[in-house]
């Protein structure tokens, strides 16, 4: 008998609650109001959640819980257990680790996170699990390994992983077997799903863009391959027959294993370890300007001839006998991830710029943030002074 194929949901419409800077100043609240009761007549999370996270809770006459408590249960940091608000291992590392990351967070989930999952109503601990995350990020390894592009769209996911129902524990060989099934998603599924790899492509190694998830990485980059394996390795453990319960239960943290996160290391330049000099969160920046999926949909959307934005110099003309040495350069405040919009990886912030000024822009932010004695720029606007601060000084 043909086994019945898995229902992938998500809390779908709530992608703003789910961008990172959201879920730990969710967590952070949860932290605070841990154990409060949820059925009080007064909403004690709508004041403190407004405040931290500038969102708006609608609508005002319904419990926030009530209408966002899945998005808190979905990003695995806190539950309602027997109507008080109850935190998870993973909600409290963020609110205790600021220095906890995008990465390590959506390293946690990947192989926690398992249907049927006890958010939605459909929940029964003795069906086998299926691991969504692991399923996906080990499709996209199997199909790198196997010389094809590593890529997959939302019908892709229906047609070849849920439609042969995709458990998470295959070996990557077998899933480089994978054909495509006449699975295609019902009502709003396709939805749910898209809005879930969107939330998945937070981590440094994927991207989203124009309805396809990409794998972030060069085929040759074996280390990364390796991390990225390991981290998609679901966790498997007995399964707690109450919902909530197995929420906190599959959140925890306690593990012997402590979990590698690719750090695309092999990447690393003078120019990075000059940069990063210990402080963690500029490694995102450097992230985002070596992402080769990144500079490929940014030089197939920018105009030519290619040119520095500090000096203008063409590249082209200068040194006509290379291809094309242009850089890029990230704009945004050093511990930003890229934004994630519905339409995909947003662009807006990135400008390309030539080896020597970009070199000579990231002396400059140290000279200023050295000066300012802070580790990072306080607001987006903040460092786009600096940057054009420095690009006005540029002589030609
Ligand atoms: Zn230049
Ligand atoms: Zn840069």
């Amino acid at each position: 008998m043909k086994e019945q194929a898995m229902k992938w949901r998500w809390d779908q419409g709530r992608l703003d609650y789910l961008r990172f800077e959201n879920i730990r100043s969710i967590a952070q609240c949860c932290y605070n109001l841990n154990g409060v009761n949820l059925k009080q007549s007064e909403d004690i999370l709508r004041p403190s959640l407004e405040r931290a996270t500038m969102l708006t809770f609608a609508p005002k006459h319904y419990k926030v819980w009530r209408n966002y408590g899945r998005v808190f249960e979905c990003a695995m940091i806190a539950t309602d257990l027997g109507g008080r608000l109850t935190i998870t291992d993973i909600g409290k590392r963020l609110a205790e680790n600021v220095e906890w990351t995008v990465d390590e967070y959506i390293a946690a989930i990947i192989p926690r996170f398992a249907y049927p999952y006890p958010a939605f109503q459909d929940y029964t601990a003795s069906l086998a699990p299926v691991f969504p995350f692991c399923v996906i990020i080990r499709y996209l390894l199997a199909s790198l390994r196997a010389g094809k592009s590593a890529n997959i769209t939302v019908e892709d996911v229906f047609s070849i992983l849920i439609g042969n129902t995709v458990q998470g524990t295959e070996s990557l060989d077998s899933l480089a077997q994978l054909r495509p099934t006449n699975i295609k998603p019902q009502g709003d599924e396709e939805r749910q799903v898209r809005e879930m790899l969107i939330f998945l492509s937070q981590t440094n190694f994927l991207k989203w863009s124009a309805g396809t998830l990409f794998l972030d990485i060069e085929a040759d980059d074996t280390e990364s391959i390796t991390q990225i394996e390991a981290l998609a390795t679901p966790i498997l453990r007995t399964r707690e027959s109450v919902p909530q319960a197995e929420i906190l239960s599959s959140a925890t943290l306690q593990s012997d294993t402590i979990q590698v996160i690719p750090t695309l290391t092999t990447r690393e330049t003078s120019l990075d370890i000059m940069f990063t000099e210990g402080k963690r969160f500029r490694t995102e920046h450097l992230r985002i300007e070596r992402s080769p999926q990144l500079r490929k949909l940014y030089f197939s959307q920018a105009p030519k001839p290619y040119k520095c934005d500090m000096c203008a110099g063409n590249m082209q003309t200068r040194y006509p006998w290379t291809d094309n040495i242009l850089e890029l350069h990230h704009l945004l405040p050093l511990s930003s991830s890229l934004t994630i919009t519905t339409k995909g990886t947003s662009l807006a912030d990135v400008v390309t710029l030539c080896p020597n000024c970009h070199r000579s822009i990231h002396v400059f932010y140290k000279n200023w943030l050295n000066s300012e004695k802070v580790n990072d720029f306080r607001t987006p606007s903040e460092a786009f002074n600096i940057y054009n601060t420095a690009k006005q000084q540029v002589q030609p």
